[in-house]
């Protein structure tokens, strides 16, 4: 097993996976954005930036396969540059220190999690302002959209959250840079 083991290693590219998770309280009066789709309702998350759960979720999986902190490490929410902003801008900066680390990004997976309206209609958008941020075919993303069946507080309409996962692969070598 260990010399199969090392074998493998020395002929695979490297790989590694990450896992990011946001979760946002809901409030009335706020424009509800999600993968960068503004989704029509009455109601929207509670944030310093846009809080977009989706975009804020796969920064996270991104930051965490390269071992380069968190997003709240990187664009905290006590700087008043991020009031209001974009989080596209967050996803388009982590993808490029990704590359310049010598990674490429494979896929990126991710589930958001809300009660209504329902985001059918707007996943395919979503997965398509995703994988223009991160800079890869649409076919590399996924989104897929789930409700908390009247349970917990996305169930009960208090709040919006999105688990992710990406995988990325060694495609030059390391650069010397520390976070
Ligand atoms: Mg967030």
């Amino acid at each position: 097993m260990v010399a199969a083991y090392n074998r493998s290693a020395m002929t695979a590219p490297e790989s590694r996976v990450g896992t990011g998770y946001d979760l946002h309280r809901l409030v009335p009066g706020r424009p509800l954005i999600i993968g960068g789709v503004h989704v029509p309702a009455e109601f929207g998350p509670l944030g310093h930036s846009d809080a977009d759960v989706l975009l804020h979720a796969v920064v996270d999986a991104l930051l965490g396969a390269i071992g380069a902190g968190d997003i709240g490490r990187r664009y905290p929410d006590t700087d008043p540059r991020w009031q209001g902003a974009d989080s596209g801008r967050f996803v388009r900066e982590t993808a490029a220190l990704l590359r310049a680390r010598g990674w490429a990004l494979v896929n990126v997976d991710a589930s958001v999690l809300l009660e209504r309206p329902k985001l059918s209609p707007h996943l395919t958008q979503m997965e398509a302002n995703l994988a223009a941020a991160l800079g890869v075919p649409a076919e590399r993303v996924s989104v897929k959209a789930k409700t908390g069946e009247g349970l917990d507080a996305v169930g009960q309409g208090d709040a919006v959250a999105c688990h992710a996962v990406a995988l990325v692969t060694r495609v030059a070598g390391p650069a010397p840079s520390p976070h």
